[in-house]
């Protein structure tokens, strides 16, 4: 559906995307994830055709980014893109126009998308009495409204508290059995890790791995993360060599990744000769494999 190859993009003498490549396949929810400034938000103005590459190929649907393949894409961008003093419908009335939809599939679209967001009682309500979720569903409800074949939805709970953030990923999860594809920018892994088909992991301008979970969990040299606080961790730590645990801190908190997963009484014996005050097991999450590839 989306294919991007060797984009390239400097702002002056800097660069911010180099070489970029990535595709999305039809029915997908592709998350790029990469922390503040990693280059996400210039790689959808280019899918939008609102910025031009220096280098590099877009297509989608085999169509080169054009004004044309403008209509193929809906996108709700981080900062909501509503009329505070507009009712919904007239929000997506708006953007219909925009997209020159027929007075018909219009008035269709604005009730099956208010309904799809689950904003139907607020049809009439004016933006600025709507909670900030409730903003962000609507938000989301104008990149659908044209039907489009390829939805952006760059940071979609950045600032929400979490009861809303929890509406919006019941939301996305929604549009994906739909079987919609999406494109999702985000840099909390939590979000990429339940919505996302296959993520790809952004740090300045280069995809660094990418795959479905599972696929990325083989950049991790462990099955299980082993968290211990002693007050002899350089003890812990001749042990852990010992083993042949690899040694890891994860947010200052000493950690072992553990070649296979052992029994607690294992794990304990093998320590034994060190105080400790907590141990604790983790399965391998996104947040670990992460570090492992960010880590310069
Ligand atoms: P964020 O999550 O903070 O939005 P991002 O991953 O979306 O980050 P971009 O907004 O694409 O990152 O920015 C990538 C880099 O390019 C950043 O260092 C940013 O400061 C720089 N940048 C973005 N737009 C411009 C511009 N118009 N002129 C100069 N530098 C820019």
């Amino acid at each position: 559906m989306l294919r991007i190859k060797n984009l390239n993009k400097s702002y002056n003498t800097r660069k911010v995307l180099d070489n970029l490549t990535f595709n999305i396949q039809p029915g997908e929810v592709y998350g790029l994830l990469g922390a503040n400034g990693a280059g996400k938000t210039t790689t959808i103005n280019i899918i939008c055709n609102l910025l031009k590459a220096d280098h590099g190929h877009i297509t989608i649907n085999n169509q080169p980014i054009s004004e044309n393949t403008k209509k193929l894409i809906g996108i709700a961008p981080q900062e909501n893109l509503l009329y505070k003093t507009l009712s919904c419908a007239e929000n997506l009335q708006f953007f219909a126009d925009i997209y020159g939809l027929d007075k018909l599939t219009k008035q269709k679209q604005i009730e099956t998308t208010l309904k799809a967001v689950n904003l139907s009682d607020r049809i009439n309500s004016p933006v600025e009495t709507l909670s900030g979720g409730m903003q962000r569903r609507l938000n989301i409800a104008v990149a659908l409204v044209h039907q489009p074949q390829l939805i952006i939805l760059d940071e979609p709970t950045t600032g929400l508290d979490i009861e809303a953030r929890y509406e919006i990923w019941e939301l996305i999860n929604q549009l994906k059995n739909q079987g919609l594809t999406i494109l999702l920018t985000t840099h909390l892994l939590d979000e990429a890790e339940r919505l996302c088909n296959r993520i790809g992991i952004l740090k300045n301008g280069k995809i660094l791995a990418e795959g479905s979970l599972s696929e990325l969990k083989k950049f991790i040299p462990g099955e299980e993360v082993l968290v211990l606080q002693t007050s002899e961790e350089e003890e812990a730590i001749s042990i852990a060599e010992k083993w042949g645990f690899p040694i890891r801190r994860y947010g200052g908190d000493l950690a072992f990744l553990l070649p296979e997963p052992l029994e607690l009484k294992e794990i304990l014996t093998k320590f034994d000769t060190i105080p400790i005050d907590s141990i604790s097991r983790q399965p391998i999450r996104l947040e670990h494999i992460y570090v492992e590839i960010t880590k310069e």
